[in-house]
């Protein structure tokens, strides 16, 4: 998308990932393209169900492989992940890509204290020695802001705070240098003050070691604090990218319409009451004709009758910031600035 680079370091083209249930088909994503560059974040947002977390559980090689249909290619500096086996994956996971999840405490052992659980992700994969990978867990603890690291090292992730445990698992998603990290909702379960501690880290952290980043969020307050570029999901498609400025300041589809006028803003006024966007999420087993928003969209008697329920409408790709939609440019410039007024952030 809004990648320079010749070869993108992460480039995604078409990718399908579709389930088979009792009910039938899960078209979880359905046609999604972008590439990412080294160094660079790309926030991908959308509500539950939008395809965030399976677009990148796929990336990982970490979806059921025997329920699961995928199309399309996900290349990382070369390496096609989509055709690599097993073991090549695991060897991925860890040097090359890591990815830190919302819940610490699911993600770290709960029978294994948090140093061995870093050092041995780092003997795995470097074959370093035990006393090295004991360093090194020691390291990554201090790098992560953990107080006396030499100590704590030897204790278990329920001694830790939740803010404290959160840290050790972005030291073990590190703790290799990969060069792509995915972190999904990493900060949604802390408290403001450890979430904004947290994405300074990341801030940091990306600076150091040059990680290009994947940031899974619902929050676009998020997005816009740390985003280089941002990817709109619904229904397992993208109905908008660009830059982070670009799609928050001058958003073209009428659903990121909707998601900025439902979010909270530290700068307005207090008691302006949030406006959720009607409607629910389209079903992925038996999603909407056309354009899958348009059930839930305020603008459709503004296109040709009946073209949103009909048409798919294509995701405008030529320039660096599209969306998908039947509206004309100079329309949604016009309806944003009439009925959108987003508020700052
Ligand atoms: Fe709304 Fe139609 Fe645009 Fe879909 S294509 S977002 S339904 S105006």
């Amino acid at each position: 998308m809004t990648s320079t680079d010749q070869q993108p370091f992460l480039s995604i083209r078409d990718l399908k990932v579709h389930f088979s249930t009792e009910d039938g088909v899960v078209k979880a994503v359905d046609g999604l393209s972008f590439d990412l560059a080294r160094g660079k974040t790309l926030g991908i947002v959308g509500e539950s169900g939008s395809g965030k977390s399976v677009t990148n559980l796929t990336i990982l090689g970490l979806h059921d492989r025997d329920r699961t249909a995928i199309d399309g290619q996900i290349l990382l500096d070369g390496n096609d992940l989509l055709s690599a086996n097993e073991r090549e994956l695991e060897r991925l996971r860890g040097n090359k890509m890591s990815m830190i999840f919302q819940d610490a405490l699911a993600s770290l052992s709960p029978y294994h204290t948090t140093g061995k659980q870093i050092s041995e992700t780092y003997r795995k994969h470097t074959g370093a020695s035990k006393k090295e990978s004991r360093q090194r867990a020691i390291e990554m603890l201090r790098r992560v802001g953990i107080p006396q690291p030499d100590i704590r090292v030897d204790d278990y992730p329920h001694q830790f705070s939740g803010g404290m445990r959160q840290r050790a698992m972005i030291a073990m998603a590190l703790v290799c240098d990969p060069e792509l990290l995915i972190a999904d909702e990493p900060t949604t379960a802390l408290d403001v003050t450890v979430q904004a501690q947290i994405m300074d880290l990341l801030k940091d952290l990306q600076q150091e070691f040059g990680t290009a980043i994947i940031f899974i969020t619902h929050d676009l307050g998020v997005i816009a604090d740390i985003a280089d570029d941002v990817l709109v999901m619904y229904g397992g498609r993208c109905v908008e990218h660009g830059t982070k400025n670009g799609v928050l300041r001058a958003p073209q589809h009428p659903y990121t319409w909707g998601l900025l006028g439902s979010m909270p803003s530290l700068e307005g006024p207090v008691d302006v009451p949030l406006s959720p966007i009607p409607g629910s999420p389209p079903s992925l087993l038996n999603p909407p004709s056309g354009c899958s928003f348009h059930p839930r969209c305020a603008f459709t008697e503004k296109v040709r009758s009946g073209l949103c329920a009909a048409e798919r409408p294509p995701l405008e790709t030529a320039e660096s910031h599209g969306a998908a939609c039947h509206l004309t440019a100079d329309q949604r410039r016009d309806f944003f600035a009439d009925h959108a007024a987003p508020r700052s952030h």
